[in-house]
């Protein structure tokens, strides 16, 4: 995992170098390739969180934070995912750095951070940073106002798709048990039931009772529950201790929840990664 760390920063680094305009800092790598699409070649990006890296834990190295203090615009999820480094972004907000947060832009469920799982809750946060984007200095505001326009219509179109390929689970299956509570938006948007999560927490900081999970494996045996989705950033053990104590045929499927996947990967782009959950959860749960 450190392997992979320090060569996706490396090459965000090597990438980073032969780009030129402002310099726009982004927390997570699910944002960086949204924002990478809508500022195109008009700015330099910078991601911060390698692949697999999980947002809840990740914290920043003194070289990350001093990008970040010398950022022309960084740009976060916010409600409160990025917990680790939280006192970095409010330092140097308060130093003076522009700051962009996607959370402001949308309609939140609560308390949930996890506004990317669908791609039309995120949409409006699109465009609004697309026009901030656009206010940057020396960009050509009508190409970023053209890209954004373009990547809004293919969130519109994965949302379509994704409906498309959920159409083939049976009322009756339509239903998430998760590593921990990222699904909300998702399950919200079509039709999906949160049955429950092996870590019951919007966090991944946070722990699974024994008690829990005999009570949550004894749903999944009455409710005869196909899959158990874990994640690819992190390990799969409490979703397969999960498995082995319901006993019966119960997969394990790991979704790509809070990072990219593997460049050439179905889901090493944002739409890419949200289809290729959608093609898995359909794949796990359909008759
Ligand atoms: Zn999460």
């Amino acid at each position: 995992v450190l392997g992979l760390a320090v060569t996706a920063c490396g090459n965000d680094s090597a990438a980073d170098r032969s780009s030129t305009g402002p310099n726009v800092v982004v927390t997570t790598n699910i944002l960086g390739d949204i924002v990478r699409q809508v500022v195109g070649d008009q700015a330099s990006v910078q991601v911060l969180m390698p692949l697999g890296a999980d947002p809840h834990d990740f914290a920043l190295s003194a070289k990350q934070a001093d990008a970040m203090a010398k950022a022309d615009l960084v740009v976060t999820n916010g409600a409160g995912i990025e917990e680790k480094m939280q006192s970095v972004i409010d330092r140097v907000a308060g130093d003076g750095v522009p700051v962009f947060t996607f959370a402001d832009h949308v309609t939140m469920r609560g308390e949930d951070p996890h506004i990317w799982t669908d791609p039309l809750t995120l949409e409006p946060a699109v465009r609004a940073f697309g026009e901030r984007a656009a206010t940057l200095a020396g960009v050509d505001a009508a190409k970023i106002a053209t890209q954004t326009a373009t990547y809004a219509a293919s969130l519109k179109q994965l949302d379509q798709s994704v409906r498309g390929t959920l159409a083939a689970i049976p009322a009756d299956r339509r239903v998430l048990v998760t590593n921990h509570e990222v699904f909300g938006y998702f399950a919200a948007r079509y039709d999906l039931r949160v049955l429950g999560a092996v870590i019951p927490s919007l966090t991944t900081d946070a722990q699974a009772s024994a008690k829990d999970l005999e009570a949550l494996a004894a749903t999944i045996r009455d409710q005869h529950v196909a899959a158990i989705f874990a994640e690819t950033t992190k390990p799969t053990k409490l979703a397969e201790a999960l498995a082995k104590e319901v006993g019966s045929s119960v997969q394990v499927v790991e979704l790509y929840t809070e990072s990219l996947g593997k460049p050439g990967s179905s889901a090493a782009t944002y739409v890419g990664m949200v289809q290729a959950n959608a093609d898995l959860i359909a794949g796990a749960l359909g008759a």
